[in-house]
């Protein structure tokens, strides 16, 4: 029974090529090609969602499932869960927040062996380039990590170095040697620190005091010097939750140049906006912040235009007391947003007056995030030979974000409340159903990939 072959069936099945009326076909896990309705083998399960969206599942590049080593804040479990009822399918999980960070392949391993049977979807490592592992990054690349991450500011939480330029600069030759991409926080601490030192006195309850110890000249100059290093070694550079548009036209004229640079933004940059948000507001705090109602509009328009590749969360929870909600006080909070189970209407929602139709939303957020990591022959995309990962999803539905609904460790989110458009209504991995209608499969069996 388990070998039967299946037909998603949809007027809405949305492919690289476009959006029709089609039947993927699905054995053994894989997808075996679209055809029309009509065309559907008889000895095919038939589950016809009619004129609900059939997506491939989301491939999410940018989440700190942080485990082993923080459980207390997020898991394989929950984070698995929070992707299913979100439409990922695949998480490449980053290499900081866990205790090892992931910079051996020791450390990688027991990664793996956290995992062991607790994945409700799929996922995958990236490596970490710190300070001190220039000799481990050609061995974790043939360990199968998909790829580097990198900060050139301290990281928020202790484990993960950040790397000076000049460490970036020994690593360099070694990463180009892996072929993969670097993947890098770009914010430079010294145009913080002195943003901070200026604000002396200032109230840390208030979230404009946050924003300005955060100026975009600090993402700016990062980019610069990154664009800089990629010119002279040659690496795949991507950058990672870009917060400030004044730094597009940069990133525009290193495309043109031909660099090989890939860019990302993120829900919460798209969808919030500083004016929005409240004193006192900590859930709202993220690095690189969330800045002004016009920036938001620059990177909405760049994401319409393509100057930005893709979309990944970056999912970082934590537990609610880090949040500081009680003093309220920007500084001493953590920094990260939960919001896996509910990127993708976020994203819908922000996008909604930018005549953005569901096939862009899959390439931001399916196919460009499964290309960086290595996974676009299998992953992001309905197509003959890919995983039949799928996402039914319903762009016309509209309700507002319940706690219980994030699936996370803790259910604390800026989202909580919000009124947004699109709605999860199931989730396939390898043709197997993980979630439907609020509730997950029995046993997870998500695999690294
Ligand atoms: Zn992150």
């Amino acid at each position: 029974m388990d070998s039967m072959a299946q037909a998603f069936v949809s007027k809405r099945v949305v492919t690289p090529e476009g959006e029709r009326e089609a039947a993927v076909l699905e054995r053994e896990g894989r997808i075996l090609g679209l055809c029309a309705p009509g065309a559907i083998p008889s000895d095919y399960a038939v589950h016809d969602f009619g004129t609900m969206a059939i997506l491939p599942g989301l491939v999410d590049s940018h989440v700190h499932i942080n485990e082993p080593g923080r459980t207390d804040w997020e898991g394989f479990w929950t984070a698995t869960r929070a992707a299913a009822a979100g439409g990922y399918t695949t998480l490449v999980d980053m290499p900081l927040n866990c205790l090892p960070e992931t910079t051996t392949v020791a450390a990688l391993q027991a990664k793996r062996d956290a995992a062991k049977g607790k994945c409700f979807v799929d996922w995958a490592a990236w490596g970490g380039v710190a300070g001190d592992n220039v000799a481990d990054v050609e061995p974790l690349a043939r360990a199968g990590v998909k790829g580097f991450k990198c900060f050139l500011i301290y990281p928020g939480c202790d484990g993960l170095q950040m790397v000076t330029r000049e460490q970036l600069e020994r690593a360099a030759p070694h990463v180009v040697r892996t072929g993969l991409p670097l993947l890098v926080h770009a914010e430079l601490a010294e145009p913080i620190e002195a943003a901070t030192a200026a604000l002396d006195g200032a109230d840390w309850r208030r979230y404009e005091t946050y924003l300005q110890s955060r100026p975009d000249k600090a993402e700016l100059s990062a980019i610069r010097l990154l664009l800089d290093l990629c010119r002279t070694y040659g690496f795949r550079l991507h950058i990672v939750h870009l917060s400030s548009a004044l730094a597009l036209d940069d990133l525009r004229v290193a495309r043109r140049e031909g660099l090989p640079v890939t860019v990302e933004t993120c829900p919460h940059y798209l969808y919030f906006a500083a004016e929005e948000i409240r004193d006192g507001g900590t859930l709202h705090k993220c690095a690189p912040p969330i800045r002004s109602q016009e920036n938001r509009e620059a990177l909405r328009n760049a994401v319409r235009e393509g100057d930005i590749d893709l979309v990944a969360t970056d999912h970082s929870p934590c537990p609610p007391e880090w949040k500081r909600l009680p003093e309220g006080r920007f500084d001493l909070a953590w920094g990260g947003i939960t919001s896996l189970s509910v990127a993708l209407p976020v994203m819908w929602t922000a996008m909604r007056e930018r005549d953005f139709t569901l096939m862009d939303l899959v390439r931001m957020m399916a196919q460009k995030p499964a290309e960086l990591s290595q996974l676009g022959d299998r992953k992001g995309r309905l197509a003959a030979g890919c995983d039949a990962d799928l996402v039914v999803f319903d762009p016309e539905a509209e309700a507002e974000v319940r706690a219980n609904e994030l699936h996370t460790r803790h259910r604390v989110s800026p989202y909580v409340g919000e009124q947004l458009r699109g709605r999860i209504v199931a989730t396939y991995l390898h043709g197997k159903e993980v979630f439907r209608e609020g509730r997950f499969a029995g046993r997870p069996f998500g695999q690294e990939v």
